[in-house]
């Protein structure tokens, strides 16, 4: 398993000062899983390439170990694939560059430099959509270079194994700390034990990065090897200010709440997700996009070529362009998104001509009197070919104890409908403007109740 990074940062020779290691030789570091070894394949000027050359020991592994021996511990990818056991060389043989400490070059420590890392090979789990998920959205552009399961039996397929290139310009460090992260989280298979340290670590590593990732929900579980409570207090801590809102509703205890929350707002922008792809809409606009959670997501889907998030509320835009980071995306990511101020209750031309709109939790915002308004804003105005809407479906909040009966899930809701008010409503709409609609449940169903969110996907007719 073979990671190099290079740099053509004149003079590039200074890749050594940063790594701290020397480029005139060649340094092996014992590890526990085997043995790692540094050189420069590369030394010029122009153009600096240090190698981290990791040798995996599968046999050393299990040896002394007690458990059940099986044939996979013997024979297995370990020794060829960038997993978690390279994070632990990156963290410890690259430990001050990963920190930014550079005491002869400093300045240089704290400067993006353009930087490629090649990475022979890597196994992704989710394949090479999920590599872009997790890479794009921190500005690398990606090269993924697939094998085939057996050359000799092309009909099996394609592997998830990749030779993976990532370029930036970036500091090193931020280059290590992304690779430290994403990779055991691309290869999901921890090798250690996951204790609460690693909470620790992730936030430590995470910092500056990781809150305002739109894949960070998918990160923080299988960096934390799926340890579920790990993974929840880790995002709890990430997302401080959501939570703040969160404890706002008192009614159950935090961590039941932010469970459930973000797994229903999780499971609405997969539903909303889901509908978009099916449709293959590609030019899309959130109305009441809020602070973006939904751009985010729509930002991480390549397929996805314009995204306009429109709000009637000047700070939820100030904090979706803050939380998006729109200010350091990459040129390419940057001229995908556009964030617009207005009110969906106002015929409003820039909204005209999307593959698709999307109004999530927003219509219970709106005056019943203003309802009519939005309606024709989008369905005769702005007319995109789909339309997808979720609404709290009311019956549901019997379940949730401590809301009092015939309160509402949040104080600025102005109605929360039952399914059927909301699916007369929806039919209305679609005849009155010539759409066509099918209505799907997100969240846990239940038997009487239905689910805790409802949704409904508009095809435009015509
Ligand atoms: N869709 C987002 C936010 C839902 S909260 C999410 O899923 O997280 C409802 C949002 O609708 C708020 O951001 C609010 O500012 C916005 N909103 C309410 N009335 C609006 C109007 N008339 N025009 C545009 N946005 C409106």
């Amino acid at each position: 398993m073979l990671l190099t990074i290079t740099t053509t940062h004149n003079p590039a020779t200074d890749l050594g000062y940063l790594l701290h290691k020397n480029p005139s030789r060649l340094q092996t570091f014992e590890q526990t899983f085997g043995s790692a070894h540094v050189f420069y394949p590369a030394v010029s000027a122009e153009k600096c390439t240090a190698a981290l050359l990791l040798e995996v020991d599968p046999i050393g592994l299990v040896r002394g170990k007690r458990e059940q021996r099986t044939l996979e511990q013997y024979v297995n990818d370990r020794p060829f694939v960038a997993s978690s056991f390279l994070s632990v060389a990156i963290g410890q043989i690259f430990r001050s560059a990963m920190s930014g400490k550079s005491e002869s070059h400093h300045e240089l420590a704290e400067t993006e430099i353009p930087l490629e890392a090649k990475i022979s090979v890597l196994h992704c789990r989710g394949g090479e959509d999920f590599l872009r998920q997790l890479f794009e959205p921190l500005g690398y552009e990606i090269e993924a270079q697939n094998y085939q399961l057996d050359e000799q039996f092309p009909e099996w397929g394609a592997s998830n194994y990749f030779t993976v290139t990532l370029t930036a310009t970036k500091k090193l460090r931020d280059l290590l700390t992304h690779l430290y992260v994403l990779i055991p989280v691309l290869d999901n298979e921890k090798h250690y034990f996951v204790g609460d340290e690693e909470v620790e670590k992730l936030l430590r590593r995470g910092e500056g990065w990781l809150a305002a990732h739109p894949m960070r929900e998918i990160i923080a579980r299988r960096y934390l090897k799926n340890r579920h409570s790990l993974a929840r207090e880790a995002l709890s801590r990430l997302m401080q200010e959501e939570i703040t809102e969160l404890a706002d509703l008192k009614s159950e205890s935090l961590e039941e709440v932010l469970e459930k929350t973000i797994s229903l707002n999780e499971q609405r922008y997969q539903a909303v997700m889901t509908a978009l792809k099916s449709v293959d809409a590609k030019r899309i606009v959130d109305v009441g996009c809020g602070e973006g959670k939904l751009l985010r997501h729509l930002l991480a889907e390549k397929s996805f070529t314009e995204i306009v998030g429109l709000d009637v509320s000047h700070r939820a835009l100030e904090i979706a362009a803050e939380k998006l980071r729109l200010e350091r995306l990459p040129d390419f990511q940057r001229e995908r998104i556009k964030l617009l101020h207005g009110s969906l209750t106002y015929r409003d031309a820039r909204l005209a001509g999307y593959d698709a709109a999307c109004a999530v939790e927003v219509i219970e915002h709106l005056d019943a009197a203003r309802l009519s308004a939005f309606e024709r804003v989008l369905f005769e105005f702005a007319r995109p070919k789909t339309v997808v809407v979720t609404t709290p479906n009311s019956e549901y909040n019997a379940k949730f104890e401590n809301l009092p009966a015939g309160k509402f899930r949040h104080a600025d809701h102005r109605f929360e409908w039952t399914r059927i008010e909301f699916q007369n409503w929806a039919n209305k709409v679609s005849e009155k403007f010539a759409y066509s609609v099918n209505f799907e449940s997100v969240g846990e169903v239940d038997e009487h109740l239905g689910s805790p969110t409802q949704m409904a996907v508009f095809q435009d007719k015509i």
